[in-house]
């Protein structure tokens, strides 16, 4: 794993509220699923668990995308970056990230999920 993924890997989890640090182990939940996650506090993941950009990649390119973006500095912004089970993250890939920010529904699904991480996001600070 490269060591820029496991530095936002532990960026994501720092300032994920759910998020416990056990003997080494950080512990959470899959944002989508709330399926058990674990990373080591050096960003090694044991269980699959992926780094999951909330708005995609590819929509930070995208005017209709500028309203949900708002602040943020890029895609690897910390209040974009989450922890997703493999299976979740690969499946909300297919469905929304290419359907773009124009598509009513790949919207709502990318607010609803920003939102989630909001609720959960601790600034980088209180950690
Ligand atoms: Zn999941």
């Amino acid at each position: 794993m490269r060591s820029t993924l496991r530095k936002l890997l532990i960026a994501a989890v720092q300032t994920d509220t759910v998020a416990k640090l056990v003997d080494g182990t950080w512990r959470t939940r899959c944002l989508h699923c709330r399926s058990a996650l674990y990373i080591s506090d050096e960003g090694v993941t044991s269980n699959g668990a992926t780094l999951e950009h909330i708005i995609p990649q590819s929509w930070f390119e995208k005017r209709a995308a500028a309203d949900l973006i708002g602040d943020l500095t890029g895609p690897d912004d910390v209040r974009n970056l989450a922890l997703a089970c493999p299976r979740c993250n690969q499946g909300k890939g297919l469905n929304h990230d290419k359907a773009g920010p124009s598509n009513q529904r790949a919207r709502e699904v990318v607010q609803s999920l920003f939102a989630k991480r909001q609720a959960r996001y601790n600034t980088p600070d209180a950690v």
